[in-house]
């Protein structure tokens, strides 16, 4: 095999809970991932020069050691005395810094992809510590799941056996939101636990209203700590939402620390005509399914 062409899928939190702040600086979250079908592609060449060359159109992406993907693959390369070198085309759809776990997603995949191409044979269980050290939400894309829940920093992952399928719009607002910032502004301090979520706070309850499909209460069980920081940090994100949810949608959140904005929808339908309501303001609109 001298090539492979991947889908590197995007990510929503459907409930993201913050508990507190570990002595590493990050904090432990309990979240639900859901995997969505917007996704980038990646396609990794095997070279023989032995170099890790990264071509990317999109202006924020950076094609040196920054890149997640290149870290990936320098990383395996190191460890595994790989020779060859692998030239990685990176097509991306999936909005940079939204909120919607992209570099992420990409890392995952490239770890996968070049599994396969250099031949390593590495189980999961072997890959997941690069994961790991590559970000917090590396480790739920190594997974091959709709759903999971994420503890820790979100990277210790359990596959929820969940059949529901959701419709979603998304918004892009254009706004530069740091991750660190946000955490930042929940001003929790080191090993305090503290309740941010005021109502249906459960992971469990809702896990529960997910499997029974029930979009009302999937939508009304919506939960994310980090919301209340990224709208004091972006008050326009609030405004995006009020009018989401004046569009007869079925629930509204921020995704992970934004600042994508998604609404939950009954049918491709009225997620197509909600999206063409927003795309008349906002340039980064989708429609996106569970995948
Ligand atoms: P998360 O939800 O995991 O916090 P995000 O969707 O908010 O992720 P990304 O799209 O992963 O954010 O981008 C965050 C930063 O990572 C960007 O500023 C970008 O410069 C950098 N980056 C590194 N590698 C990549 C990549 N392969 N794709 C996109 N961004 C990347």
């Amino acid at each position: 095999m001298r090539s492979v062409s991947l889908l590197s899928p995007a990510k929503l939190n459907l409930f993201l809970k913050v508990l507190n702040k570990r002595p590493d600086g990050f904090h432990n979250i309990t979240t639900v991932f859901e995997r969505i079908d917007l996704c980038d592609v990646i396609r990794l060449k095997l070279n023989t020069t032995g170099a890790i060359r990264i071509h990317c159109a999109h202006p924020h992406v950076p094609c040196g050691p920054r890149n997640l993907v290149y870290r990936a693959a320098r990383m395996l390369r190191e460890d595994f005395k790989v020779k060859d070198g692998v030239d990685i085309y990176l097509k991306k759809n999936i909005p940079v810094a939204a909120g919607l776990g992209g570099g992420s997603s990409n890392a995952a995949t490239a770890l996968k992809g070049l599994n396969r191409l250099w031949k390593l044979d590495l189980s999961l269980s072997r890959l997941l510590p690069y994961a790991r050290r590559l970000g917090s939400d590396v480790s739920f894309f190594m997974y091959d799941c709709r759903w999971a829940l994420g503890t820790g920093r979100g990277d210790s992952i359990k596959k929820l056996a969940i059949s529901t399928k959701l419709w979603h719009v998304l918004v892009v607002p254009c706004l530069k939101l740091y991750s660190g910032e946000v955490y930042g502004g929940l001003g929790l301090r080191e090993g305090r636990m503290k309740m941010l979520t005021k109502r249906s706070d459960n992971a469990t309850i809702f896990i529960r209203r997910l499997r029974q499909a029930d979009i009302a209460q999937i939508g009304y069980g919506l939960t994310n700590d980090l919301e209340d920081v990224v709208l004091r940090l972006s008050p326009g994100v609030g405004k995006l939402q009020q009018r989401l949810k004046s569009l007869n949608t079925q629930g509204v959140m921020v995704s992970g620390s934004g600042p994508c904005v998604f609404a939950i929808v009954g049918t491709w339908r009225q997620a197509e005509a909600v999206r063409a309501v927003l795309a008349r303001r906002f340039r980064r609109t989708f429609v996106a399914r569970t995948l």
